[in-house]
């Protein structure tokens, strides 16, 4: 997508990274989780679930904002992110806590 205005610090926004769980046994393969996924992170599974349906299978993970849209959509609670925690700038570890060089 191209966007015909970029905000002046867009090379300083930091964009989340998400952790895609997916609990299969209430999955029943509707694909909306797969199909509204912003990112195209999701794509539905080969395998059977113990209802007999295919649950979604994560295609693309580093591709994942954690923007919870497969979350909300999912009528069965079959699916949730979590933020991945970006990395702590080097001023935040303590003193006493750093690692002789
Ligand atoms: S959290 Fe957002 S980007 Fe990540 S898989 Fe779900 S819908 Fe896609
Ligand atoms: S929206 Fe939920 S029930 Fe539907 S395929 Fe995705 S995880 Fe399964």
């Amino acid at each position: 997508m191209k966007y015909w205005r970029v905000p002046l610090d867009s090379k300083e926004i930091e964009v989340s990274r998400g952790i895609v769980v997916i609990v299969e046994e209430r999955c029943k393969g509707c694909g909306y989780c797969i199909a509204y996924c912003p990112r195209n992170v999701l794509e539905l599974s080969p395998r059977y679930n113990v209802k007999g349906y295919h649950p979604p299978l994560v295609k693309k993970p580093d591709d994942c904002v954690n923007c919870h849209y497969c979350e909300t959509i999912c009528p069965d609670f079959a699916i949730y992110s979590l933020e991945i925690p970006p990395e702590l700038p080097e001023q935040a570890v303590l003193p006493e806590f750093a690692t002789e060089a």
